[in-house]
């Protein structure tokens, strides 16, 4: 401000006596908040051009300051392209859950379900694919190539995604990789593997995976090509989705065919309904579906559930066992503090301190094991791989109870996570971390509450909680790498199921006023709403605000 203008400032300021033209912003800002614009920069804008106004001794209408803080917003960035309507993620709503524990519960490297385990299954599929081209064609093959584009282009360095792809066409299935294997590619990563083809073998390296566009018309965030050439010529390229979980779609792809549930279900509510009337729990209801639409047997599922309940336990032991001061890998140069939690928290005075610590402790731990890029388990997802391994240790190895009573609650946190796979979505790309930390911690509110044997609305109920109190949350991880603020998410998403369980366990269930379809369809709007910024960009949020030296 300039001299004179101050002087004729202070001066109009003093005669008008007490009256301030400053004193009321509603004077100042425009009280119609046009729509589309973000509320606060507007608001800011309009009250900046209605004080210079005032302080340059003009008046300036209502119309005016609108118009003029709508001229001076900064151009949003151009919005995500909606879904296309013929991914099987957007048409999923319409009929009744057909998804199956093997394709939800997967074994597989960290540290991220969308960015490790799903690029791994759609290279080794290509590889299957390509095998199958005719001699001829396969006698001219030079090259083989991935290209990565939107969310696994932008973050996908962080994730290790390159080192997944590569593995996946070299021939390695997520649930078997020897995670020492992705580590030798991080630390050579000039190796060259020969890959078979026919009569050919095609050398192949991290070179041959491109991070492409991060920006552009696609189909879903996380999307990638993968090819053979011959030169320039392309053989056989194919455009997959990792489409969150470790759920992978591609061009022209229909789901496959199933068999019909026992207890067709889209709604908790409908599934409620089953198991009320039925006098069955919501685990034994998911049972009987599981066994009806993939053909099994009873032992055949609980098996699985078994597999995958030990594969839990292991994560958790692993991570406790790392020593104290473990350097995770990547630039954030993150200690592991697992084990230190654990064993400070077992100095507590209280009881309940000691639970929490030691809560948070086994969430740290199995959550370290993905920053690692060591197997984990898709509950739902990779960076959420801490949450429910957490009850699952800590229920069973801990409390000691019957391995039943986990296997029970096991199939009900396979309904939560089912029905917002359908409904909403498992891709923090898509949704931001309520649809990872947020739906694991639903799955672990039910999954303890079936453990001590609630009815079924006390399970909805604190399936509905949990979910609740992560709704809005983003997704926003420093550098790219899972790792903040991913492994401590997982430890509050680990005490929020507990308290969320404790909660609903305690009051009047029938008074529980939010039901739990309701909170999932909050899920799904919150997702298309979020800006895309905060969708597993690594542009904003904690991303942008912590500086590493
Ligand atoms: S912030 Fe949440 S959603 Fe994003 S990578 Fe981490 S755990 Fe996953």
């Amino acid at each position: 401000m300039n001299k004179a203008l101050d002087r004729s400032l202070i001066k109009r300021l003093l005669e008008a006596d007490c009256e301030d033209p400053l004193a009321s912003t509603d004077q100042l800002t425009s009280q119609e908040i046009p729509p589309g614009v973000d509320r606060r920069t507007f608001l800011m804008r309009s009250a900046v051009g209605g004080a210079a106004a005032v302080m340059m001794g003009h008046s300036i209408s209502a119309q005016e300051r609108t118009a003029k803080a709508l001229a001076t917003l900064p151009q949003a960035s151009s919005p995500k392209p909606p879904l296309a309507a013929d991914l099987n993620v957007v048409k999923k709503g319409q009929g009744p859950v057909l998804t199956t524990a093997d394709e939800f519960y997967k074994v597989g490297p960290g540290p991220s379900s969308s960015h490790t385990i799903g690029p791994m299954r759609i290279t080794y599929d290509f590889y299957q694919r390509a095998t199958k081209l005719p001699a001829d064609k396969l006698a001219r093959a030079t090259k083989l190539q991935v290209n990565l584009f939107g969310s696994l282009s932008a973050t996908g360095k962080g994730h290790g995604t390159e080192r997944a792809a590569l593995a996946g066409l070299v021939g390695n299935e997520p649930a078997t990789v020897d995670p020492k294997f992705l580590d030798s590619l991080r630390d050579k990563p000039d190796q060259t593997f020969p890959v078979k083809l026919g009569d050919k073998s095609i050398n192949v390296s991290l070179k041959d995976i491109i991070y492409d566009a991060t920006k552009g018309d696609f189909k879903h965030p996380n999307t990638m090509t993968v090819k053979v050439l011959a030169g320039d010529e392309v053989l056989l390229e194919q455009e997959y989705y990792s489409v969150g979980g470790g759920f992978i779609e591609w061009k022209g792809y229909t789901p496959p065919k199933k068999n019909p549930p026992k207890y067709p279900f889209r709604l908790m509510k409908e599934l409620r309904a089953h198991a009320d009337n039925n006098k069955i729990s919501i685990a034994k209801v998911i049972l009987a579906n599981e066994m009806s639409i993939a053909g099994r047997t009873e032992a055949e599922v609980y098996a699985f559930i078994d597999k995958i309940i030990n594969a839990m336990v292991a994560t958790v032991k692993s991570g406790l066992s790392m020593p104290e001061d473990d350097v995770l890998p990547g630039p954030i140069k993150l200690h592991s503090k697992a084990a230190t939690v654990y064993k400070r928290a077992m100095d507590d005075k209280y009881a309940s301190d000691k639970g929490i610590g030691a809560l948070s402790a086994f969430a740290l731990a199995a959550s370290e094991e993905n920053g690692r890029g060591h197997l984990v388990i898709t509950a739902p997802t990779g960076g959420s791989a801490g949450v429910m391994p957490a009850l699952v240790y800590g229920l069973l190895e801990v409390r000691k109870l019957d391995r039943q009573k986990i296997r029970d609650g096991m199939l009900a946190a396979l309904a939560v996570g089912y029905l917002c796979k359908h409904h909403a979505t498992l891709s923090a790309a898509e949704g931001g971390c309520q649809a990872e930390i947020g739906v694991a911690s639903s799955m672990a509110a039910a999954l303890t509450a079936t453990a001590y044997d609630a009815e079924s609305r006390v399970v909805e109920n604190a399936a509905e909680s949990a979910l609740e109190h992560h709704l809005g949350m983003t997704c926003d991880p420093v550098a790219g790498y899972v790792q903040v603020p991913c492994i401590e998410r997982c430890a509050f998403g680990a005490v929020k199921a507990w308290t969320a369980y404790a909660i609903a366990s305690n009051e009047i269930a029938s008074r529980h006023r939010v039901d739990f379809d309701a909170t999932v369809m909050a899920l799904a709007e919150t997702a298309k709403d979020m800006n895309s910024k905060y969708k597993e960009t690594s542009e904003a949020g904690l991303a942008l605000s912590v500086t590493l030296c």
